[in-house]
This record gives structure tokens, C-alpha cells and sequence, in this order.
């Protein structure tokens, strides 16, 4: 069982001290870690992992249930033995566009929700363009131009983002109508963790996310596509991600 580290609100964190649990040619588990594994529509963290006699390029990273496995891209020296303390380095640029990218997801979901009641059906970030499915909306270039100024207009508020853990019964009393597939998440799951921007929004999350709004740039709509009757399907950017 690996302990993600980076929750609930340490996703700035991109070097740290962990014992290996198990090695093998393809990838290492740790006995926690700050790498943000694949889910929730976020990619996973690239990196490095050292220790003493050798190291591991890092360029993909997966949940396996409830260890979480540090792909092996390649590596120098000899497999780290179980109990090996081993130093992570997670690629800092990478994360840090990454949680800026997920964190406008956040905004342009609430815009949309708020001004045409359409919910984010799904979402993919990347770290230099996302896309996010809406249902049910058919947008017009009017619309998506006040999608966009609205979402700048957001950011530049700069409010705090606050990501911890809430009782699960005080999220779902809590969490506006078409913010959240509470659904989808076993009932088991409880604290929730949740990210919250001040005045603006609320919903649970398990991704890595910026810590202030005033961090994330500008939003640019690149593109709106539908993807079947009444889902229409928006790309954006962010400045400064490259
Ligand atoms: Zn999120």
C-alpha cells in the first residue's frame, strides 16, 4: 500500500525521501510517494528516482491496487534492493502545468455550469492543452468568447485555492448540483478530498492542482467540437505552458 504523499494539499512538493518496497525491471513501489499516478482525467508525473549505486528515469506512473508502480523508462546500476531509502525528483515543470492546466479545468466547469447549466460530462488535462465534454450544450462563437472572458475574469480574482480532506456526508450537503459524480466514487471513500476555490467553487478531486487562481495565466479556447447529440466537446490552453 503506497501512501500518496501529495494529498491532501501538498501538490507543490516535487522532492522527497522514500523506502523501495519492491523493485523489478519495469517499475518501483515505494512506500510513499509525491509522483501523481494516471486517474481522474490528470496524466502522470514524469521524474527521476536515485539512490545510492544507481537511478531510474521515471515516465510513467500507475495505481495497482493500492500500490502505486513507478514505470521504468530506463535506468543506471543495479535494482535498488527492498528497504533501499531512494530520493524522488518529480519533473517540476511538467507538474506544475499540469496542476495550473487542471485547476482551469476547474474554472471553465464552473463558468459553464453556472451560465448555460451544463455539467463537465468528462475531462482530459494535458500539460499543454485540455479538453473538457459538456452536457447538454450546442456552443456558439459568442458563447465560447464569454466561456473564455468569464474564466479570465475568474482567474484574474486570484482566489485561493484550498484542497484538504471533508467529512463525506458535509461534501454531498455541500457540493452544487452538476459539480460532482458523487456516484462514482465507492461509497467507502470517506473523508473526501476536496478542492475548493474561495467563493467560487467546490468539488471533490484527487488530482494536483495550483494554489492560487492568479497562478494559472491566461485561458485561450482553442477549439469546440460536438461529440454527439447535445455534448459538446471545448480545448483550451493556458499561457506560459509549453
Ligand atoms: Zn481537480
Amino acid at each position: 500500500m503506497t501512501e500518496l504523499r501529495y494529498l491532501p494539499d501538498a501538490d507543490d512538493v516535487t522532492a522527497f525521501e522514500a523506502t523501495v518496497e519492491e523493485a523489478t525491471e519495469e517499475y518501483i513501489i515505494l512506500d510513499g510517494t509525491y509522483f501523481y499516478p494516471e486517474g481522474g482525467g490528470q496524466p502522470p508525473d514524469h521524474g527521476t528516482i536515485e539512490w545510492d549505486g544507481g537511478s531510474a528515469e521515471i515516465d510513467d506512473v500507475w495505481k495497482d491496487h493500492g500500490d502505486v508502480r513507478h514505470g521504468i523508462a530506463s535506468m543506471d546500476g543495479d535494482l535498488p534492493a527492498a528497504g533501499t531509502t531512494v530520493e524522488g525528483i518529480v519533473d517540476e515543470q511538467r507538474r506544475r502545468n499540469l496542476s495550473r492546466m487542471h485547476t482551469a479545468q476547474h474554472v471553465v466547469s464552473r463558468v459553464v455550469l453556472d451560465e448555460y447549466e451544463a455539467t463537465t460530462a468528462g475531462n482530459q488535462v494535458y500539460a499543454d492543452r485540455s479538453r473538457i465534454d459538456f452536457e447538454p450544450a450546442s456552443f456558439d462563437n459568442e458563447d465560447l468568447d464569454r466561456i473564455e472572458s468569464l474564466s479570465n475574469a475568474a482567474i484574474e480574482s486570484d482566489h485561493a485555492v484550498v484542497k484538504e480532506q471533508r467529512p463525506r456526508e458535509q461534501v454531498e450537503a455541500n457540493v452544487d448540483e452538476g459539480r460532482a459524480l458523487l456516484g462514482m466514487i465507492p461509497d467507502h471513500v470517506d473523508p473526501l478530498r476536496v478542492v475548493a476555490i474561495e467563493e467560487f467553487d467546490m468539488c471533490p478531486c484527487g488530482g494536483t492542482h495550483a494554489d492560487s487562481l492568479g497562478e494559472l495565466g491566461e485561458v485561450t479556447i482553442l477549439d469546440c467540437t460536438s461529440k454527439g447529440e447535445d455534448i459538446d466537446r471545448i480545448e483550451f490552453t493556458l499561457s506560459g505552458v509549453e
